[in-house]
This record gives structure tokens, C-alpha cells and sequence, in this order.
């Protein structure tokens, strides 16, 4: 569906490769960590991803579910010339506008992210990508049409976000000097912190999550 589920502050996510990834699977592992330590960093303590299942050159996960429609993340190999996507409530509708109307799309099927091979050390997209699927933030370096453009990168180190792609060592996401002019704005007309606090109400409370780490289970 992603067939991933949310339950008090961990996301646990089906991962399929596209590609053997054998040899990287450890790496992998290592970057997933490693943007679960960004989202718990980035909520202060509240989220977290769970169990990661994945599923090494598009076979099925175990018990047996059919990558193409469960898998919340599709990695694709060094030979992928294509770019990262991520499916959001709009992008979703344009692809099939049958489809309902849904944000965030996790949990609904066929719908799930892409992350390209480097991708094992450029964690920060697992989050942004992540972000986009599972907490329905939209970028904030594009304008309210969705082309580049939009307001972006204050000045104000305070104020950049998970959303922008000025800055990939950015481990948080905007609150107060939410920058305007963008498609975070246009769409979700607040911040990237008020919009997650909307979507996962669960958040008001003390966090009761005490690590970032992950289970990493192989399907
Ligand atoms: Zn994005
Ligand atoms: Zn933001």
C-alpha cells in the first residue's frame, strides 16, 4: 500500500528493491536507522520508524503481499535514470483521479515513495520522501503550481525545513518562520510542524518513545 502502518508515534514501513541489493543490504539498514534518528530528532522524541520488511529484488514480503501494491518504499538500483517520487494527495489524483482523495497516503494501496542507490547515505531524502507519503508535507522549494521556484531557505538558519533542498544536513521541520510562498503553504496553508501535529493528534502528548532504532526484518 503501502501496507505500512502508524501506531503511537512508530511508522513501520514495507521497503521492496528493485534491484539485488545484497551486497548493500547492511548499508541500507544503516540509512534507515540513521532517518529514523532524523524523525525522532525532528518531532522531539515522538516518531520513530518501527519494523522495516523488506523485500530484496521485488519478491514478495512474508507472509506473502504483493510488493507492487504493499510496498510503502520502491528502491530502485544504480542503472535507475528516473528521479525520486513520492505520492502525495495531488500527485496521486493526477495519476488516477478514480483514486480518493487521501493525505497522508500511507496505508492506501499502490500508493508509496522512491528512493534511488545512493540514498543509503543521503538519508536526509529517506526523511523527505518519507515525509511527503506519511505526514502529507509538501516541498517548500517549489512554488503553489508545483515548479520550482518557491520561497525557500531563509536566511534565518531557525527557519529551514526537512521540506526545503537547500541544506541536507536540515534535521527539522518548520514552525513558526514557515517561509510563505510555496506549495507547503499553498496546500496545507501552515507549517510543516502544525501539519503533522493535524494529521497525527496522538502528538499532544508526552512522547513515550525512548530510542530511534529500528527492527530490520528481511521478507
Ligand atoms: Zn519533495
Ligand atoms: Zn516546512
Amino acid at each position: 500500500m503501502g501496507k505500512g502502518v502508524y501506531e503511537k508515534g512508530v511508522f513501520s514501513l514495507y521497503v521492496s528493491f528493485d534491484y539485488d541489493a545484497t551486497k548493500y543490504l547492511e548499508e541500507w539498514k544503516n540509512g534507515f536507522n540513521l532517518a529514523s534518528r532524523s524523525l525522532f530528532e525532528a518531532t522531539s522524541g515522538k516518531m520513530k520508524f518501527g519494523t522495516i520488511m523488506a523485500a530484496n529484488r521485488g519478491r514478495s514480503f512474508t507472509p506473502k503481499v504483493d510488493p507492487k501494491k504493499e510496498a510503502d518504499v520502491v528502491i530502485y538500483g544504480p542503472k535507475y535514470t528516473g528521479s525520486r517520487l513520492s505520492c502525495l494527495a495531488s500527485s496521486c489524483y493526477n495519476v488516477s483521479p478514480t483514486w480518493p482523495y487521501q493525505n497522508p497516503c500511507l496505508g492506501w494501496a499502490y500508493r508509496y515513495f522512491t528512493l534511488l542507490h545512493e540514498d543509503r547515505w543521503l538519508v536526509w531524502y529517506i526523511l523527505h520522501e518519507f515525509s511527503h507519503y506519511a505526514l502529507g508535507l509538501y516541498d517548500e522549494y517549489k512554488n503553489q503550481l508545483g515548479y520550482p521556484g518557491g520561497t525557500c531557505c531563509n536566511d534565518n538558519d531557525s527557519s529551514k525545513c526537512i521540506m526545503e533542498v537547500c541544506d541536507s544536513i536540515v534535521t527539522q521541520y518548520c514552525d513558526q518562520e514557515h517561509t510563505q510562498d510555496n506549495q507547503q503553504e499553498f496546500m496545507n496553508h501552515k507549517s510543516c510542524w502544525a501539519t503533522i501535529q493535524e494529521k497525527y493528534s496522538d502528538l499532544a502528548g508526552p512522547s513515550a518513545l525512548s530510542d530511534y532504532n529500528i527492527t530490520w526484518v528481511m521478507g
